[in-house]
């Protein structure tokens, strides 16, 4: 096999712990490798995850941006009118970064989220995704990835909840949770 780059659709999906876990793993990696990697989490953006100071100390190469405005569903602050104007201005910013040409890696962290709330539809992203620059790798966290998406990619990999601490009555941890 020769090594040629080949943008890859991966999508980390299903309702076990490590989906956006692994999205930061690979987001090491690829900085490691010379790489500039770019992460959006949706949904999120009331609270300040680790993982937004620790992108901070792989900058420039790695920049995080966190544009939902919280929980939509679960005991919402803001109207769903709000939410769904957050999704499609951090689309927008997606699509922006990918054409500029200045990212390898997209991180679109919890976008199957936004599908399964309606925030989104799959269709337009997917149409977007379809004619992405060759060479950029784009990947899409989230429980509940759609159909199209799944279609869509090259790689899907479904976290299967087997355990997890949550169901002992262990409140989330900080460093490993968030
Ligand atoms: P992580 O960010 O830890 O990789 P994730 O992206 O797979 O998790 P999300 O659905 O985005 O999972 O939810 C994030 C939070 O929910 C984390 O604090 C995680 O520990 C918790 N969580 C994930 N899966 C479960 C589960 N099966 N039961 C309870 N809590 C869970
Ligand atoms: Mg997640």
């Amino acid at each position: 096999m020769t090594r040629e780059r080949r943008g890859l659709i991966i999508v980390y999906t299903g309702d076990g712990k490590g989906k956006t876990t692994a999205a930061l793993g690979l987001a090491l990696r690829a900085v490691g490798a010379g790489l500039r990697v770019w992460m959006l989490q949706f949904i999120k953006g009331d609270w300040k995850p680790g993982e937004l100071k620790g992108a901070q100390l792989l900058a420039p190469n790695f920049s995080m941006v966190q544009l939902g405005i919280g929980f939509v569903t679960y005991k919402p602050k803001r109207p769903f009118e709000e939410h769904v104007e957050a999704a499609n201005k951090a689309w927008e910013q997606a699509k922006a970064e990918m054409a500029s040409g200045r990212q390898d890696i997209l991180i679109l962290d919890e976008i199957n989220n936004a599908f399964r709330f309606n925030l989104l539809t799959a269709a337009e992203v997917v149409e977007v995704l379809r004619t992405k620059p060759e060479a950029l790798h784009v990947v899409l966290t989230g429980r509940g990835a759609p159909p199209e998406i799944i279609a869509l990619a090259d790689l899907v990999t479904e976290m299967k909840a087997v355990k997890h601490p949550y169901d002992q009555g262990i409140p989330a941890q900080r460093g490993i949770d968030f």
